[in-house]
């Protein structure tokens, strides 16, 4: 079961002609998530060719404009193919507002339901029986906020050898056992799951940060994420101007993944000031603090393995 994030913008502020404004999507196992939608979503969309039209749910960190603006076309375009599944919206206050009075003002022609769930975080938003997607409160001149989303313990490696001793014969008995579930053979014996498995293994994490002041909750939030994507809007001598506008350095990203101990991160949302030439600076003073650090780039693919 595959999951990828793939980076459609990772411009702040405002769309540079190279760069978007910050979107990511990630697809998992065929259910695709959209985490904001700013100005040049659907170009990277497009330029990527992936089948996007039945984007399952959309997160949105907050209503300012360079994290939204792309959503309204995303909306339309998806009514060119027929689902009858909903969309869902999930943001903080004003996203409704924001997204139906888009609809109405524009003459939307929506041929499918879509959902919108105001939430207030800390809060489990979306869930399944194979993993959640929660939101937390980040630090930002409005109402922000950040997602994981984190996948169930799955069950433990299938030992075939175990199971032929314990009488169990190959077949759809196996597939029981390795969904965890009891199962009796014909001497009425009962073997449990425990008898035929390894330990259980970890799911897969992805969390997903911008626009926020540092903030020490962020670390537990984001703990042990395979992949971490978070605003790192400017470098070191700018911290004044970041805290005043309530934004990160790439240094201070860098520390929240050292301490969460992420597997990996990629920078977002840099302010237009730096050109692609420029982004450099970033990244050495991120590396020097948590090496496993990369730039994102617009229509960066990631895959997100398991690791065991
Ligand atoms: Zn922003
Ligand atoms: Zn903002």
């Amino acid at each position: 079961m595959n999951m990828e994030a793939f980076i459609l913008g990772c411009g702040g502020m405002m769309p540079l002609p190279y760069r978007h404004l910050t979107s990511v999507l990630l697809r998992r196992d065929g259910d695709l998530f959209l985490f904001d939608g700013g100005e040049g979503t659907q170009v990277s969309l497009k330029r990527l060719n992936l089948k996007w039209k039945k984007i399952n749910a959309i997160f949105v960190s907050h209503t300012h404009a360079d994290h939204v603006t792309g959503l309204p076309g995303i909306l339309m375009l998806s009514a060119q193919v027929d689902r009858t599944e909903p969309l869902y919206i999930y943001g903080p206050p004003k996203i409704k507002e924001y997204i139906e009075t888009s609809r109405k003002v524009l003459d939307m022609y929506i041929n499918y339901p879509i959902i919108i769930k105001e939430i207030s975080a800390p809060c489990i938003v979306h869930a399944t029986n194979e993993f959640q997607i929660r939101a937390f409160p980040l630090d930002h001149t409005k109402t922000c906020v950040g997602y994981t989303l984190e996948e169930f313990d799955r069950p433990g490696e299938f030992f075939p050898q175990k199971a032929l001793e314990l009488g169990v014969p190959c077949g759809p008995l196996w597939s029981k056992l390795q969904k965890g579930e009891n199962v009796l053979i014909s001497n009425g014996k009962t073997i449990t799951p425990e008898q035929v498995l390894g330990p259980k293994r970890s799911g897969r994490k992805f969390s997903f940060v911008t626009d926020t002041l540092y903030k020490p909750s962020i670390i537990d939030e984001v703990r042990d994420s395979d992949l971490f994507v978070c605003e790192g809007m400017f470098e070191d001598d700018l911290i004044d101007q970041a805290k005043e506008k309530k934004h990160m350095t790439a240094s201070q990203a860098a520390t929240i993944a050292k301490e969460a101990n992420v597997k990996r991160m990629c920078l977002i949302h840099y302010s237009p000031r730096y050109t692609d030439k420029e982004l450099h600076i970033l990244l050495e003073q991120a590396q020097k603090i948590w090496p496993e650090t990369q730039l994102s780039k617009d229509r960066m693919h990631i895959d997100i393995p398991f690791i065991d």
